[in-house]
């Protein structure tokens, strides 16, 4: 079977390259157009992120959101402007993100289960793909559960976090 790169159309071969299972997000791009897309126009890596059905956000190695797709902002409710150098718990609203220190600083943050799939694909390289995941949102003290599923990748400098499906993971 032939391999085409779903964003130049170039000619892959026909064997996935060694690494390939850790590409949750990006299979099917090839080599070439990832090294175009992350490192030389912000343009470009909008319209690729858009490309995804799914919400997907550029997260670096502090926390921060870099950027997010539309379709993430069509899930956050929020424009590039409230997302892009945020961290994660502002973009997302985690209910402790509002308590003294920030997303990433307090007691809580040891436990986030996103941190630590971004955290993890930060270090290990290692993708997760559709891990179970959760953050509260509303205060401290008046908080409601959201479930996720999400997917991480890491690309260069950078981990993408898709988020695959919101809500109880009990539901199909
Ligand atoms: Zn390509």
């Amino acid at each position: 079977m032939k391999i085409v790169c779903a964003w130049c159309s170039k000619d892959m071969g026909t064997t996935l390259p060694e690494n390939h299972s850790e590409s949750v997000i990006t299979h099917g791009i090839c080599e070439e157009c990832m090294k175009t897309i992350f490192a030389v126009s912000r343009a470009e890596l909008g319209a690729f992120l858009d490309s995804f059905a799914a919400p997907v956000l550029v997260v670096d190695e502090t926390g921060s959101v870099l950027t997010a797709n539309k379709q993430a902002r069509v899930l956050l409710q929020k424009n590039l402007s409230d997302i892009e150098g945020f961290k994660g718990g502002d973009v997302f609203e985690c209910a402790y993100s509002k308590l003294p220190g920030g997303c990433g600083e307090t007691i809580h943050c040891d436990g986030c289960t996103i941190r630590n799939a971004i955290m993890d694909t930060f270090q290990s390289g290692k993708s997760h793909l559709k891990t179970p995941a959760y953050l509260y949102t509303g205060s401290p003290d008046d908080r409601a559960k959201v479930d996720f599923l999400i997917s991480t990748e890491r690309v260069k400098e950078v981990v993408l976090l898709r988020i695959d499906k919101v809500g109880s993971s009990e539901e199909t």
